[in-house]
Formats: C-alpha cells, sequence, structure tokens
C-alpha cells in the first residue's frame, strides 16, 4: 500500500558535517490519530471521567496527557463502573469484550482502527468456511488477543519464521494466513515462505493485514539507514511499529539505533563519532516529542533536518459512528480535529 518511494535526502552536504536525516512518513497514522481524538471529543462531550480499556494507544505521552485532562485507563472492562462509558483502543477487542460491556450496561464507544476490525472480519469470513487461519503476530499484544478472540477455535498463532516448524493444521489443503498489522514486513515474508514450503496450498489474505503506515513507516526507514550512524526512533516500548523500526534500521544499516520516549532519553554517549543521525517515529508518536528530539540534535551541532520521503499519505478515517451520532446530537463538530497541540499532530516539517 505505499504510495510513492523517492528519496529526497541532500547527500552532498560537506563531509564532516553532523547531519540529520528525518523519515517522512513517521508518526500518527489514521488509526492512531482517530483513536486519539475519539478520546478527546468523549471527554468534551460527556466530561470527565471517560474510562478507556488498555492505552488507547501504545504511547506513554498520549496516555498520560488524556489521563491529566480526565481519560481513566483500565486493564479490564469488569474495572469500569456500572453504566459508566467507556472507549475501546485502537488494537481492537474480542466479541467478549463486547458482551462484557452490554453485562454492565457500559455505554461503548468502539475506536478500533478500521484496518484491524478489517483483519477481524477476514478471520470471521475463513472460520465460517472452516480454514485453519494461522495468525502471524506477537503473543499477548492486544491486537492479537482480539483477533484470535473472533475465531479462537481456528486460529492458530505464529510467532515468527522460527515457530513454523511448530505448525500442525486439521488440513492442509484448508489453510490462510492473516497477520498482525504492525509486523516486519521483510520478517513476514520470511515467515510466510516457510508456512508455504510447510503447506504448498496456503492462501494468502485478500489483502495486506500489516497496514499502508507500518509499511511506509519501514520503508522510509530501508531507504535512509545505509547512511546512518545511529537511528533514533521515537515511540513507546509497547509499540510493535515502533520496535519494528529500531530493528529494520539495524537490519538495513544504521550502524546504532535505539528507541526513545523523550528526548531526555537519548544517551549523549550514543552520539560519540556520530555524524549522521536518523530520526523517525512510530504510528501513536505525536510530531511534539519528535521535535523535542530534533532540538536535542540541534543543540548538539547537528544541521537543519535533511527530509527523506518514502511515501505521501493522507489517508483520514471518520469517528465511530456512536461517538458521531451523540456529537451530533449535541450540535457539536464531528470531524476530525485535535482539541489541542500537545497530542495533535503538529505538523510535519516539510
Ligand atoms: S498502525 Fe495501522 S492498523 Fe494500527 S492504528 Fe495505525 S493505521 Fe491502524
Amino acid at each position: 500500500m505505499t504510495t510513492s518511494a523517492t528519496p529526497t535526502a541532500d547527500t552532498a552536504a560537506p563531509q564532516d558535517a553532523k547531519r540529520v536525516l528525518l523519515a517522512a512518513p513517521r508518526g500518527y497514522c489514521a488509526g492512531v490519530d482517530r483513536a486519539v481524538v475519539t478520546v478527546e471529543k468523549a471527554l468534551e462531550l460527556y466530561g470527565p471521567p471517560v474510562y478507556v480499556r488498555k492505552e488507547i494507544v501504545h504511547n506513554k505521552h498520549v496516555v498520560t496527557t488524556l489521563e491529566k485532562r480526565g481519560a481513566i485507563f483500565v486493564e479490564e472492562t469488569d474495572e469500569v463502573p456500572e453504566g459508566a462509558t467507556v472507549v475501546f483502543s485502537a488494537h481492537g477487542v474480542a466479541p467478549i469484550v463486547h458482551e462484557e460491556a452490554k453485562a454492565l450496561s457500559l455505554k461503548t464507544i468502539d475506536a478500533t482502527c478500521p484496518l484491524v476490525t478489517k483483519v477481524h472480519r477476514e478471520a470471521v469470513r475463513f472460520a465460517d468456511d472452516d480454514f485453519d487461519i494461522l495468525l502471524i503476530g506477537h503473543e499477548g499484544h492486544e491486537e492479537v488477543v482480539g483477533t484470535s478472540g473472533e475465531a479462537p477455535n481456528h486460529i492458530t498463532l505464529v510467532e515468527g519464521p522460527d515457530d513454523v516448524a511448530n505448525v500442525e493444521v486439521r488440513d492442509p489443503d484448508k489453510v490462510v494466513w492473516l497477520s498482525q498489522t504492525t509486523l516486519s514486513v521483510d520478517e513476514t515474508m520470511e515467515t510466510v515462505r516457510r508456512l508455504r514450503e510447510k503447506f504448498p496450498k496456503l492462501q494468502d489474505p485478500p489483502s495486506d493485514d500489516i497496514c499502508y503506515a507500518t509499511q511506509n513507516r519501514q520503508l522510509a526507514v530501508k531507504q535512509m539507514a545505509k547512511d546512518c550512524d545511529l537511528m533514533i526512533v521515537v515511540g513507546s516500548r509497547n509499540s510493535s511499529n515502533s520496535v519494528r523500526l529500531v530493528e529494520v534500521a539495524i537490519e538495513h544499516g544504521s550502524r546504532d539505533g535505539h528507541l526513545v520516549d523523550y528526548a531526555d532519553e537519548i544517551d549523549e554517549a550514543w552520539l560519540d563519532g556520530v555524524r549522521t543521525v536518523g530520526v523517525t517515529s512510530g504510528a501513536s508518536v505525536p510530531e511534539i516529542l519528535v521535535r523535542g528530539v530534533l532540538d536535542f540534535l540541534a543543540e548538539r551541532g547537528y544541521g537543519e533536518p535533511q527530509p527523506v520521503t518514502a511515501a505521501e499519505e493522507s489517508l483520514l478515517f471518520a469517528l465511530p459512528k456512536e461517538l458521531r451520532r451523540d456529537l451530533k446530537a449535541a450540535g457539536m463538530s464531528d470531524q476530525m480535529k485535535h482539541d489541542a497541540g500537545a497530542l495533535g499532530d503538529a505538523g510535519q516539517l516539510h
């Protein structure tokens, strides 16, 4: 789902100049943007507290900022008081979670990313056709838990290429693979290659499960990694797509790579002898955090960021329909718009 691939970095900088290559796209994807605005709008409309099951997106800064505004994050549905409003996170939930919420008479707003919902629907459809579904993903990740819950008797989790040897199916003629949306594209393709060696009739998903945002952020990192002595990825440790960006950077030639939530986590020693620093951010990261890293580097003599553009993105999802309905009834805007700068995508630097 990538759209273009034109590296635009100026590689003609003086040999000894300290420089920054800045990936594009980076940061907020359409699903994260929608989920964050959903909580903001719910707080505005219903007033605090608004409960959110699990982290709305996997980013420390986003969660902390929303908490300050009155969001209460819980791990499980039964922690939400009866009759209260609860938002389901972008990673999606299993059908049983909807049933639990109904039993507690909760008002639910489902901020599951539509691209995760698409994978849920695929799982339901292949399970209805009695396929064995090999779901490539990370055990325990919320998205995997949610997708698996759609068809628990048909889904087998495959954690990566090394897991393929252990996979058993009922009928090798009726097997399909699906995946978590935020995996490494290259590693997933290797897992599929091995699965197909074992099950030659393995079917592909109807369309890419690894989403456009994951693919595009990895593509930008691949384009710049070989020119980087160090790649700094802004993102949280529980953010799958952010962790993958560090791995992709190292695999594609960056000499070093680190994940940081904030600029103040950068260890000065990482910069020893480093001429070129690559900077990018995961799909759940507001641009304000990237700016913090760029300021940190500028203070240490690194030049103006040079963009490396791998793709253009313009996808925008509408807010969840149940929230749009209530916003309209209250005479409030149901358009995707942040109500404050700290969580808004402050705009790309180019
Ligand atoms: S990373 Fe992809 S699947 Fe996940 S929220 Fe963003 S667009 Fe949706």
